[in-house]
């Protein structure tokens, strides 16, 4: 790319990328609307304590096993409610030839996911209501000790569990980008644990990278779809943006976030157990498990209004880790090529609407990542060593 090419303006989005991403936001809104409307529905027609009984009777009363059985029967539920809008969502990553997903696998993995989700919620279910009992009066505080203990846990193991349960991955084999990577690593003054290929091709055309991993699980994932097509410039360019999550301590930053808020929606949590119980005498005991659709419906109230106020924490982590690659690659030039050939090839919209950016965005609009990396560009003119990229 020459220094020209940086001049030019962000290209204007296509019909196509625009009706996608409208139709992938309709989607995402549809199916929050319909598990909202699931767990009202359940609350309102007094179903969540039909489905305790049932649970009960055939748990024989024992109540770990029913408990288990309730939740087996929620996500099922909405599962088949919501069987139809996956489909569509599937149906439209091919429409829009973004998929290499062919039907028996997409049912496999909808199954993986579903015992995998199933597994998870089980577990912190089960432990949340057994703290419950243990400690009627102080239990939200216990709960959110232990979740939180739970959260650090799982990204730790995300990784080298949960990810490999639905793709492949090796550790790098390219040597050259290796080499870079040591030298990004070696200038911020920090060793990167690991680089591993991420086989997304055999299931998506789109790209993508991320820093995942906590401690000795920490790496940085690149998609083989981003290796095969990308210059390694471009790739040097992704790995040190990864490479600034790491050194701003993204993810610990963000567990951090999740501990504050997760401690007022415990608080809260409790204040409408009791609401429920004092007030309404909608239950008779806390640990009455019918009561668990109510607190998952406060849980996502709760998560939809901070919503915009955690992808602006996002995005200014984004940001940060931009500025990060910035500074540490010899020129922008290959960081905004890179960002163009993402949105190409991800139908991503360069130039969301504001709204659309503030509410459901967890990344700055790509336009305004390119705009930061040129602002960047005419202060710091490119190194001496990035006129090797440049043509004669
Ligand atoms: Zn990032």
């Amino acid at each position: 790319m020459s220094s020209a090419d940086i001049a030019v303006a962000t290209p204007a989005d296509s019909p196509e990328s625009r009706k996608y991403n409208r139709i992938h936001r309709w989607l995402g809104i549809a199916d929050f609307g319909l598990g909202l409307a699931l767990l009202i529905v359940l609350l309102a027609t007094g179903w969540n304590a039909q489905l305790r009984d049932l649970a009960y009777r055939a748990a024989f009363q024992n109540y770990v096993l029913a408990l288990t059985l309730y939740v087996l029967m929620l996500l099922v539920i909405s599962k088949v409610l919501g069987f139809g809008l996956d489909y569509y969502g599937f149906r439209l990553e091919h429409r829009f030839h973004l998929s290499n997903l062919k039907l028996g696998a997409w049912l496999k993995d909808e199954a993986k996911g579903f015992l995998v989700g199933f597994v998870l919620a089980a577990v912190v279910v089960d432990l949340l209501y057994f703290i419950i009992r243990q400690f009627p009066l102080h239990w939200w505080l216990f709960a959110w000790a232990v979740f939180l203990g739970l959260v650090v846990l799982m990204a730790q193991l995300a990784p080298v569990i949960l990810f490999p349960i639905f793709y492949k991955f090796e550790p790098l084999q390219n040597e050259e980008l290796k080499a870079r990577l040591v030298k990004l690593g070696e200038r911020a003054g920090t060793r990167v644990r690991g680089v591993y290929k991420w086989n997304l091709s055999e299931k998506s055309k789109k790209a993508n990278a991320a820093l995942t991993g906590l401690g000795s699980t920490r790496r940085i994932i690149l998609a083989d779809t981003l290796l095969d097509n990308y210059s390694p410039d471009e790739i040097e360019a992704v790995l040190a943006h990864e490479l600034g999550h790491h050194v701003h301590r993204h993810i610990p930053k963000s567990i951090a976030v999740q501990a504050a808020i997760t401690f007022v929606g415990f608080w809260g949590a409790n204040w409408i157990l009791h609401y429920s119980m004092e007030r309404l005498h909608l239950f008779e005991t806390l640990s009455d498990f019918a009561n668990l659709p109510l607190l998952i419906l406060g849980a996502t109230v709760l998560s939809f209004l901070l919503m915009p106020l955690l992808n602006a924490f996002s995005r200014y982590n984004e940001r940060q880790a931009d500025q990060y690659a910035f500074r540490s690659i010899p020129g922008v030039a290959p960081f905004i090529s890179s960002m163009n050939k993402l949105a190409d090839q991800n139908l991503a919209e360069r130039v969301p609407s504001r709204f659309v950016e503030w509410f459901f965005h967890s990344h700055p609009a790509i336009s305004h990542r390119v705009e930061a990396a040129r602002a960047w560009g005419r202060t710091r003119p490119a190194a001496p060593t990035a006129a090797a990229t440049e043509p004669r």
